[in-house]
């Protein structure tokens, strides 16, 4: 059976990168920039004061108290540009610069004017450099301070703006379709009857999408009969770069996804891999004139759904958008509770994560039903890797795991 390296092996050969585009800063949460960020200036821009205070020669405050005179303001936004003298002080606040002469900023909780805002008496010594963050201390004027491949945050989006991107070069948006099939299944706005149950998973395949960057249709749900599930995948596929479908892909009468997909010439590069829960997923592509869209095959399972979309769909659309990482980043961690594996098939149990006094990484596996109990799965943050083969794994035993996005 095909192992899950050689399966994402595949998959990444098959996902070429979307055009870039050039869009608003304010619209860039989430997209996956397209060209180096570089600083267009120093930062700080000049010796920037760290607190509300003044500005004096540490030398001159070697006894305390010490009485300067107040030769003048610096704000942020207007600066001092005198030069200070021994014996002299300039008040100051937070984000001005600091005026030249000047190599400290005492905080004013330690200080009073006297004469009428002539004269501070400071009470506390000081150190040359306190309170004071250098020009360029913290970045210099031309280096790289964010690479192509990295997904723009809300910390990132700081850093975008400082350097003057207005607008930022970033790769286009997968655009994925989500096709839910079953004929037990009912829209969620209505009651199910005795045999059915309301469709999760294109909902939960939807959101999973969405936080891999894309853009998200949902498709009205198909019942099981190859008739109606090619005439919506062939709908579905020719608006979309991915078409994620779920249920239909295992051994049943009514499992019909691959004869629609084979039916309709499609390419399947996989329909199994050494994966539980998830074996039976399929990756296939549609041939054209649907724009040679991509499709997964997605076990209905919504634990299964879960699991399958975030190692393999979202592995596609963040290779598409050239992602610097787009397989979710494996961490080592210390098992909180012993968990089984399975002969031939890596396991991913879900699991949360904590901090144990040594402040190593503890996955703690849920108690759960198994890949149908997606309200106890609700809980998990995490998946915990047991490799192929491994049959046992006690606690304590070091353990790769993946966060789960969201
Ligand atoms: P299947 O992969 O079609 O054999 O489905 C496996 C299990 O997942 C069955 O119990 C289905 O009823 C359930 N299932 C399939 N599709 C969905 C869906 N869209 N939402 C919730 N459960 C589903
Ligand atoms: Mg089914």
């Amino acid at each position: 059976m095909l192992s899950v390296a050689e399966a994402l092996r595949i998959i990444q050969s098959h996902t070429p990168p979307l055009a870039v585009e050039r869009i608003d800063l304010s619209d860039a949460l989430g997209r996956v920039l397209a060209e180096e960020v570089v600083a267009d200036s120093d930062l700080p821009p000049f010796d920037r004061a760290q607190m509300d205070g003044y500005a004096v020669r540490a030398a001159d405050l070697t006894t305390v108290p010490a009485r300067l005179r107040i030769v003048g303001e610096s704000a942020a936004g207007r600066g001092w540009r005198g030069h200070l003298q021994t014996g002299e002080a300039v008040r100051i606040m937070t984000g001005a610069p600091v005026p030249a002469g000047a190599d400290s900023v005492q905080q004013v909780e330690v200080t009073s004017e006297l004469d009428g805002g002539a004269l501070v008496e400071i009470t506390e010594a000081t150190t040359p450099g306190r309170s004071i963050v250098r020009r360029a201390e913290e970045v210099t004027a031309g280096s790289v301070v964010l690479r192509a491949g990295e997904t723009i945050n809300a910390a990132t989006v700081a850093s975008l703006a400082a350097f003057g991107y207005a607008q930022v070069a970033v790769r286009r948006r997968p655009r994925v379709a989500v096709l839910a099939t079953g004929t037990e299944l009912v829209a969620v706005g209505e009651r199910p009857g005795a045999d059915q149950i309301r469709d999760s998973n294109s909902y939960s395949l939807a959101a999973y999408a969405a936080l891999a960057g894309a853009a998200v249709e949902r498709l009205p749900l198909a019942g099981d009969d190859p008739a109606s599930l090619k005439e919506l995948i062939a709908a579905g596929a020719a608006r979309a770069d991915v078409l994620i479908l779920s249920g239909g892909v295992s051994m049943g009468v009514y499992d019909f996804t691959k004869t629609a997909l084979r039916e309709l010439g499609a390419e399947i590069f996989f329909e199994r891999v050494a994966l539980r829960p998830g074996k039976p997923t399929v990756f296939a592509r549609l041939p054209a004139p649907s724009p040679q869209t991509l499709v997964f095959g997605l076990p209905g399972n919504p634990v299964s759904v879960a699991v399958t979309f975030n190692l393999f769909a979202r592995t596609a659309l963040r290779a598409m958008q050239e992602a610097s990482e787009p397989a979710l980043l494996e961490e080592r961690a210390v098992l909180g509770r012993a968990v089984k594996g399975a002969s031939e098939r890596r396991s991913y149990l879900p699991a949360t994560l904590n901090s144990d006094d040594d402040g190593r990484l503890v996955a703690e596996p849920l108690k759960w039903g198994g890949s149908s109990d997606f309200v106890a799965f609700t809980r998990a943050t995490a998946l915990i890797i047991v490799p192929e083969d491994i049959r046992h794994l006690d606690a304590g035993a070091r353990v790769n795991v993946v966060r789960l996005p969201g």
